[in-house]
């Protein structure tokens, strides 16, 4: 019986650190379910133990949840089909193979290691296409038998149809059939009695009652064995989706990049929002039809059809990442973003554990000047550095150009002795000071603002000049004025 919803499952194997396809079919998985009301399950595919690496599967749980994407079913959240780790369901596995090897479609075989390599050796030299050759298909009572005394930890291999084709409808490739004749009699159920991947994923996707199963691209040439499995035993198979594989801008797949790139935890790390990531990833290979780029995640939930998911590979855009994460940035009220950045600056030694009024004030002022041209978190804390900070270096190239000509220590002894004179210290009367001083020297404005730019910050952009004067205070400016004044 199908349920009346959708459900949907994201199944990592807890075997490293979240990769960035992995989330973004997370995303897809997420926002289908919510787009229909329907239901989004996380369940552990932990049946391959050699390569287990502890801390996975937290490390995904964190990263889905810090994308806002609680799952309603599996791990910490319960549900009534679990357990959803798949290495407490060996009991389960266990009855369909038998089931399978009572009907015929499956089989146990006893062929050892030595034998398999055996034959791949014949099977290369022969130029054959690799697999299993089904030896142990049919075998009698008695032949089996006697090669259990040999091999007492048969594995249980599936019987492939060997005729005609294995055909699905996938919502993002359309028709696709395989033939049949090339494919492989596959391990169901190991030597050391867990599952493989083929088999557990689709007992559970049956038993979970999961109606759609989108999972990448990678996946479609093993879906016949899936296919073939729900065939035979008598299982309806769910909606396929197989969305394109992810590749970076040279076309390369993006799997094979620096780690960098494609662990998820790094985007984390490097302050990214979870509202700009999710909109990047629901648009990485999805598309509503329409020329827009900003998404909330109502409205993504609102739109999200399956039926936008792209048959072309999507293209991973760095470019476009940081440009959604800007206008995030820039979206925010600018609490928000003081809060955001606070434990950066503290991290940095800026600020303490604990703000005053007044250090409160200071920091949403510096934040408001930094909010324009800020993307990334981890940006701010250099950034804002000489705002609080009179330690800062001088950019090298920018000294050289503003602070090191012979004509910088009368500039900037001008426009000290005109600051000095300014007694609101407003942007306004920062910046009627400093034209002035261009008007009594008659040089441009430009001559007198980069070496005091490059005096009061170390450095040749940042915010406007006077907004940032002004912040930082009448004294500090004038004393890094001073400073600058009898030449680098
Ligand atoms: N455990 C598989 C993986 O992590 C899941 C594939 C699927 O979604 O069926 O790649």
């Amino acid at each position: 019986m199908t349920p009346d919803k959708p459900r949907l499952r994201m199944a990592p194997s807890p075997t490293g650190s979240p990769h960035i396809g992995n989330i973004r079919t997370a995303v897809f998985d997420y926002l289908y379910a919510r787009h229909t009301g329907g239901t989004f399950i996380l369940r552990i595919e932990d049946t391959d133990r050699n390569r287990f690496v502890e801390g996975a599967l937290e490390e995904m749980m964190y990263a889905l949840r810090w994308m806002g994407m609680q799952w309603d079913e599996g791990p910490e959240a319960g549900g009534d089909f679990g357990p959803y780790f798949q290495s407490q369901r060996l009991d389960i596995y266990h009855q369909y193979a038998d089931r399978l090897v009572e009907q015929g479609r499956a089989y146990r075989c006893y062929c050892t290691r030595e034998r398999l390599e055996e034959m791949r050796k014949v099977q290369e030299a022969a130029k054959l296409p690799p697999g299993y050759d089904r030896r142990c298909r049919n075998l009698s009572k008695e032949e089996s038998g006697t090669l259990a005394q040999e091999n007492p930890n048969p594995v249980i291999r599936f019987a492939m149809n060997r005729d005609g084709t294995t055909e699905l409808d996938d919502v993002v490739r359309g028709h696709v059939s395989f033939r049949n004749d090339l494919q492989d009699d596959f391990i169901i159920i190991k030597a050391d009695g867990f599952p493989t991947y083929h088999f557990a994923s689709v007992v559970d996707d049956h038993l979970m009652k999961i109606t759609h199963v989108v999972r990448g691209d990678e996946w479609l040439s093993s879906a016949p064995k899936h296919v073939q499995i729900y065939e035979a035993l008598g299982w309806q198979a769910p909606v396929w989706v197989h969305p394109s594989l992810i590749l970076d801008e040279s076309g390369k797949k993006l799997s094979k990049r620096s780690e960098a790139q494609t662990r998820f935890l790094s985007y984390i790390e490097d302050g990214y929002l979870p509202e700009a990531m999710l909109n990047f990833l629901a648009t990485m290979g999805w598309s509503a039809g329409e020329d827009r780029k900003l998404y909330s995640r109502e409205e993504l939930i609102e739109k999200f059809a399956l039926e936008g998911i792209t048959n072309h590979p999507a293209i991973f855009d760095l470019a476009k990442l940081n440009d959604l994460q800007g206008e995030y940035i820039r979206m925010l009220a600018v609490e928000q973003l003081a809060d955001m950045i606070q434990p950066r600056l503290q991290q940095a030694g800026y600020i303490g554990d604990s703000l005053a009024g007044d250090d409160i004030s200071y920091l949403l002022r510096v934040t408001a000047l930094i909010q324009d041209r800020l993307v990334l978190l981890n940006e701010a804390a250099d950034m804002v550095s000489y705002f609080y900070s009179d330690e800062f270096e001088y950019d090298e190239k920018g000294a050289r150009k503003h602070l090191a000509k012979d004509t910088t220590p009368a500039i900037l002894k001008a426009v000290i002795s005109k600051l000095s004179d300014v007694n609101s210290w407003t942007v306004g009367d920062i910046e009627s000071a400093m034209r002035a001083v261009a008007d009594d020297l008659a040089v441009k404005a430009a001559d007198i603002i980069h070496p005091t730019r490059m005096a009061v910050t170390g450095r040749t952009w940042g915010p406007g000049l006077f907004e940032l004067m002004e912040v930082i205070g009448k004294s500090r400016v004038v004393a890094r004025l001073e400073r600058c004044a009898g030449g680098l």
